[in-house]
This record gives C-alpha cells, sequence and structure tokens, in this order.
C-alpha cells in the first residue's frame, strides 16, 4: 500500500509489517458504561481497569502526542461511555492544541450529550457519532437494560442546537432485533440530518450473545433497502474508512460497517489504547503494550516513540479476517474470548479498549 502523505511530519511516518500506516487511534477514554447492551457489555458488573490506573486527561494528551508525531492524525473518544469522564471538554481542548490532529470524533451513546454539546463544541471537537439501535423505546430498554431512550432522542436533538454538523448514527444491525427498522433509521437520520451507518453484528467478545445467524450481512442489508428505496448506488472507494457509503436516489447517503462479512484488515490503520494505557493494535487482539508504566515512570519522548514505532513496525494483526476464515472453515469453537479469560483481563472487553 503507498504510505500516505505524512501530516506535519516530525518524525517518519511508521508503518507496519504490511505497509499499513498508523492513522487513527481511537482513545477509550474510561471503561464504564451507563447501558448494559446484550451484545457489548451483557452483565451488569464487570472488574473494572482500578482507578489509579486510570490515565490523567494530561497524560492521555502527552501519550496522544507521540501516536501524532509518528502519523496519527485521526482521534476518536471512545470507551465505555466516554461522557461519563468528567471534564472530556479538557481533554479535547488539550488535543486541539496538537496541530497534527485534523479530526477528532466523539463516539456516545448520547444519554448525557444533551448536558455536554455545547461545552465540547467550543472545546473543538469536530465530530459526533451516537449509537443508535432502534427507535422503539420498549426494544431500546430491551437491549440496553436502562429506561434512557428519552435521554438519547435529546442528546440527538441538542447536536446541531451546539453548531456541530455532520452527525453520524451507527446501527448495530441484528437479525431478528432490529432488521425491521433500517429504513425507519434511514427517515429518522433524514430528520436530525445525520447519515446513518449499519454495522454488521461483530462477534466481539466472550459475553456477548453473538451468533452468525444474527448476523445482518451488508447484502441483506441492502436487500431490505432497495425493497423500498430502489436502486442503491455504491459512492466510491472504501480506502481506509470502515465504512462503505451508499446513496438512494433522492440523495440520502448512509453506510454500511461490513466488518464481519468483509473485513477491511488490508487498509487497517486504526489502534487502540485503553483508559489505562494498554495500546492494541487490532480490536481482536489478545496481546497489548502498556504504555503507562513507561510514561509514568518518566520514559523521554523518545523512548515512548521508539516502543510505538517499534510495536506498529511488528503489526502483522488482521484479526477480523482471521475470524472470518475460521467461521467459514467451521473452525471457530465458543466464543471469540471465553469468560473466563474476560474475567482475568479486563482489557480484552470492547468496553475496556473501545469500540
Ligand atoms: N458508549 C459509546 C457508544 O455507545 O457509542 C462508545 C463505546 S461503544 C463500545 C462503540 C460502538 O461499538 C457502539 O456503536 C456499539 O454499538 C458498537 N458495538 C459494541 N459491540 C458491538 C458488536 N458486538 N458488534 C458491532 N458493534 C458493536
Amino acid at each position: 500500500m503507498p504510505m500516505p502523505m505524512p501530516n506535519n511530519p516530525r518524525y517518519p511516518p511508521a508503518a507496519d509489517a504490511f505497509g499499513r500506516p498508523l492513522r487513527s487511534l481511537r482513545l477509550s477514554v474510561t471503561d464504564r458504561c451507563n447501558l448494559r447492551c446484550k451484545y457489548c457489555m451483557p452483565e451488569e458488573n464487570y472488574v473494572w481497569l482500578p482507578r489509579e490506573d486510570v490515565l490523567t486527561l494530561e497524560e492521555m494528551a502527552t501519550l496522544t502526542g507521540y501516536f501524532t508525531d509518528l502519523g496519527v492524525d485521526r482521534v476518536r473518544l471512545t470507551g465505555g461511555e466516554p461522557l461519563l469522564r468528567r471534564d472530556l471538554a479538557r481533554l479535547i481542548r488539550l488535543l486541539v492544541q496538537n496541530r497534527q490532529i485534523t479530526d477528532i470524533a466523539l463516539t456516545t451513546n448520547g444519554i448525557l450529550l444533551a448536558d455536554h454539546a455545547e461545552a465540547l463544541f467550543e472545546a473543538g471537537l469536530h465530530r459526533v457519532t451516537i449509537s443508535l439501535d432502534t427507535l422503539r423505546p420498549e426494544r431500546f430498554r430491551q437491549l440496553t437494560r436502562r429506561d434512557e431512550y428519552a435521554r438519547v432522542m435529546e442528546g440527538i436533538a441538542s447536536v446541531a442546537r451546539a453548531g456541530f454538523t455532520g452527525l453520524k448514527l451507527d446501527t448495530v444491525a441484528i437479525r431478528g432485533f432490529n432488521d425491521d427498522e433500517l429504513v425507519a433509521l434511514i427517515e429518522f437520520g433524514k430528520q436530525v440530518q445525520a447519515e446513518v451507518r449499519f454495522i454488521e453484528y461483530m462477534d466481539v467478545g466472550g459475553a456477548n450473545e453473538w451468533s452468525q445467524q444474527k448476523v445482518l450481512s451488508r447484502e441483506a442489508m441492502l436487500t431490505i433497502l432497495s425493497e423500498r428505496y430502489g436502486t442503491i448506488e455504491p459512492m466510491g472507494e472504501r480506502g481506509a474508512a470502515p465504512a462503505q457509503r451508499f446513496v438512494l436516489s433522492g440523495g440520502t447517503t448512509f453506510g454500511i460497517i461490513p466488518s464481519t462479512t468483509t473485513p477491511f484488515c488490508a487498509t487497517c490503520d486504526r489502534s487502540r489504547v485503553t483508559a489505562d494505557g494498554m495500546w492494541y493494535r487490532c480490536l481482536y487482539a489478545t496481546q497489548g503494550t502498556n504504555l503507562r508504566t513507561a510514561l509514568r515512570a518518566g520514559a523521554s519522548a523518545d523512548a515512548m516513540r521508539g516502543v510505538i514505532r517499534a510495536g506498529w513496525e511488528g503489526r502483522r494483526d488482521r484479526g477480523a479476517e482471521e475470524r472470518k476464515a475460521l467461521e467459514q472453515d467451521g473452525l471457530r469453537v465458543g466464543g471469540l474470548i471465553g469468560i473466563e479469560k474476560l474475567r482475568e483481563d479486563p482489557h480484552l472487553e470492547m468496553h475496556a479498549r473501545g469500540g
């Protein structure tokens, strides 16, 4: 893959063992969440990251700086539920000072957004993505085990009021759960000036109730949508973006993130840092690099960049493709990661490493 032009490079940009650049960083600011979605955090209680290990906002900004020195130019704040992290706007103000970052985005469930949207906008946050799987309050409650639908709707309404444009709504499409709401979600997106992105249900941890039968594939989604909208045209190349975008005849656009049936490992330029500073080079990786200990021990900037560069240059992960191959060969046994292992190491949970 050709290396993209680095964004104001201070150091030669890092490329992994397959030539994939280091561009996109997902920063999980907390492992805590105020929902208990069945597909992500189905249990009431978890082994939480020790509080003293959780990075301060300053530590997160400093760590991000080492990544941007090596090529990262897009940062997404996620979790857990990122708005549970006190003073998130201050982290954004710190990140905005880093001129190498061209895009700072937030993925949230929207519950607390109405209280914070204005401050986040003023702090310099560029974009907001809200997760929304259903437009039916009762379904929402069943899926999330919390009665917060109304607050999510308020959160969605607050985004444009605060001044943001380019809102995205992310929907995990699950067969037998919300496959009858795809059209309603697109229509809702039009009303609130948001682009809807349907995510194929992923097998992200032992504790979620994933099964191949529940995956609504990209093709199945397109079939459902074309019954209502007629011809659907793909829009350009996907590049390193996870979503494939499509346009309906009336001009409405939407995206599909076909992570399960059509993994994008070949162009994946993302990595993830957990709230306690563990760095994972793949959503499916079981081994990460502890950056917190070195950071807190006062490692020099050069040493930190050296660790990150070496970690990225050794990256050979193609987690989603490997999952798919196992599935196709009928070799996938049980959940992705067993529940006991998840209890031993909370980093392996999706909510710790950031979705
Ligand atoms: N709490 C925030 C939120 O709800 O957007 C951020 C964290 S959440 C883990 C990030 C995204 O991961 C959400 O859009 C969620 O729907 C998605 N996600 C979680 N588990 C998933 C799964 N099994 N398959 C596909 N997407 C999943």
